[in-house]
């Protein structure tokens, strides 16, 4: 039965779904148990707040009770005194009040019974997201307890702390310096000193204040301290990447509209499982004014090029007047359009965005177009300072994307990749991007998480966190390969089948007409035949 609407567009009769549900409450029932007199009291109750309601709300309750009472005790309306004249008036008065000619019928049997399925899909994310990825934020009082513990340990002043340069003074680059701040068993500390021997260790004071000393495989750790992995990894070491990518000076080059400017080699912390780490090397370095000259010629020379990356190491290691005087010299090209600017500092050393930083930032976008990509591994990161340091970053630069690692024991859960990818787009950032840990060094082997691992991860987000909060999974193998599983599952008559991917359900999708689809002629080039 369809639908049939009055001159004024509304509902008179009754649609599909409620017709269902009205035959059903209806259908004879001769075992019906004996009414008690709360439930008939609740019956009453409940038709005359419907019958003198303006809302959807009572007339839902009452037909929810009536299916209750059905189900439960096989009892019809009837047996209540309401004749399926009194619902059926009830019901098109739901639809008439409900802004989108919804139905009872379809609300109560169609979409609260979906929404519930729905609900289903995430609670259990959300009785695990706190316990098993509190981020920083949630973790808050102890962090600050952890800072007050470091500053007076490390004997700095508020200002110290609260200034980049501070933080680099301070940082933290041997074994004993940290084991001085927190409690580690002496066999780690022994292979600490043992890996730090071949592979750089720094951590800025705060980055440290986000350690939670005992947990097991703490994250942050994790990202920030070698550990004996790094050198017993079997395996043979494929040359970095810019050995078969680097066209020019500082340049790497995978794509013809888009290149990187590897502008230092320093960073405020050195990650473990840093992809350039043969190119961090044991010793920061500030590169001369030529070296950036030969990368500006090579793009200035380049007309396909639109799109700068200028990463390092850590973009913003850069003094402020190196930064400003990069960014003229990029705005000054004429087909570069694009710039980015690579960044770990706002969870590393978030006391960098200044507002020098940011007013040279926003001046620059105000002229083309500036983007700025973060590397957050965990919802830990995100603290109310570095939460602080991505607004104004985003204010001042409208796009601050995340490029995530995939990381064993660190995000390689459904809970915990989830939150942060909530996580982050609540701290003003953009999830962009979810690498696959390369395969290039042996040092990371062990960090590395199975493709169908990811994949589960990735895709499980779909239907179930926001669109916007969910990043592309990928590999890097000489350029960027999307490892997003294909959701296409058969093609027979000019339809697909498409997975949902929230619940495996199959969906039949019609493919576009091909006949239609190779007819040039739009109807403005048919109106306009004849007179050309
Ligand atoms: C990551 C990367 C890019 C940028 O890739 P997008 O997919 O545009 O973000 C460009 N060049 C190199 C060398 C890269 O590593
Ligand atoms: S911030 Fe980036 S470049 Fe620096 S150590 Fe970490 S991963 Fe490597």
């Amino acid at each position: 039965m369809t639908t049939i609407f009055s001159g004024s567009g509304e509902p008179t009769t009754l649609d599909d779904f409620t017709t269902t549900l009205l035959d059903d409450l209806y259908t004879a029932t001769p075992d019906s148990s004996p009414i008690s007199t709360d439930d008939a009291t609740t019956a009453k109750t409940l038709l005359e707040e419907a019958g003198r309601t303006d809302l959807t709300g009572p007339i839902l309750r009452l037909l929810q009770f009536l299916v209750f009472q059905k189900r439960d005790h096989r009892r019809n309306p009837d047996d209540f005194g309401i004749s399926r004249q009194t619902l059926a008036e009830l019901a098109i008065k739901h639809q008439r009040i409900d802004e989108h000619l919804v139905s009872a019928g379809g609300r109560l049997t169609q979409a609260l019974p979906i929404a519930a399925q729905a609900n289903e899909r995430v609670d259990e994310y959300l009785a695990r997201k706190d316990t098993e990825a509190p981020s920083g934020i949630e973790l808050w009082d102890q962090i600050l307890d952890h800072q007050e513990r470091i500053k007076r340990a490390l004997s700095m002043s508020d200002k110290s702390w609260n200034s980049f340069s501070g933080q680099i003074r301070h940082a933290i680059d041997s074994v004993d310096e940290l084991a001085a701040l927190i409690d580690l068993p002496a066999d780690t500390l022994a292979t600490m000193r043992r890996v730090t021997k071949t592979y750089r260790m720094r951590l800025t004071p705060y980055y440290t204040s986000l350690i939670m000393p005992g947990e097991v495989n703490d994250p942050i750790m994790l990202q920030s301290i070698p550990t004996g992995e790094m050198i017993d990894n079997a395996g043979v070491e494929i040359p970095p990447v810019a050995a078969d990518h680097s066209p020019a000076r500082l340049i790497d080059q995978f794509y013809p509209r888009v290149v990187t400017i590897k502008a230092t080699n320093m960073c405020a912390m050195y990650c473990t499982h840093c992809l350039r780490i043969a190119h961090i090397g044991r010793k920061d370095q500030v590169y001369a004014k030529d070296a950036y000259g030969e990368a500006l010629a090579y793009i200035r020379a380049n007309h396909r090029i639109r799109d700068v990356l200028v990463t390092g190491g850590d973009a913003l290691v850069l003094p402020n007047s190196m930064l400003r005087w990069l960014l003229a010299e990029l705005d000054a090209i004429d087909q570069v359009k694009v710039k980015r600017l690579g960044t770990r500092i706002p969870v590393t050393a978030p006391m960098r965005i200044d507002n020098e930083l940011l007013d040279i930032i926003s001046a620059s976008n105000d002229k083309k177009a500036i983007r700025m990509v973060t590397q957050i591994n965990t919802a830990r990161e995100i603290t109310p300072v570095s939460k602080d340091a991505f607004r104004r970053l985003s204010k001042a630069s409208f796009t601050v994307l995340n490029q995530a690692v995939l990381l064993k024991g660190i995000n390689d859960t459904r809970v915990k990749m989830w939150k942060l990818c909530e996580t982050i787009q609540e701290a003003y950032v953009r999830p962009y991007y979810i690498f696959n840990c390369s395969y290039r060094n042996p040092q990371f082997a062990h960090f590395r998480v199975p493709l169908a691992v990811g994949r589960d991860i990735v895709e499980s987000m779909y239907g179930n966190i926001s669109g916007d909060a969910i990043p592309r999974y990928i590999a890097t193998a000489g350029g960027k390969i999307p490892l997003h599983r294909d959701n296409v599952d058969g093609f027979a008559d000019n339809r697909y089948t498409l997975i949902k991917p929230w619940n495996g359900a199959a969906a039949g999708y019609p493919d576009a007409d091909p006949d239609l689809y190779q007819k040039k002629d739009f109807a403005f080039a048919r109106n306009n035949s004849g007179k050309g």
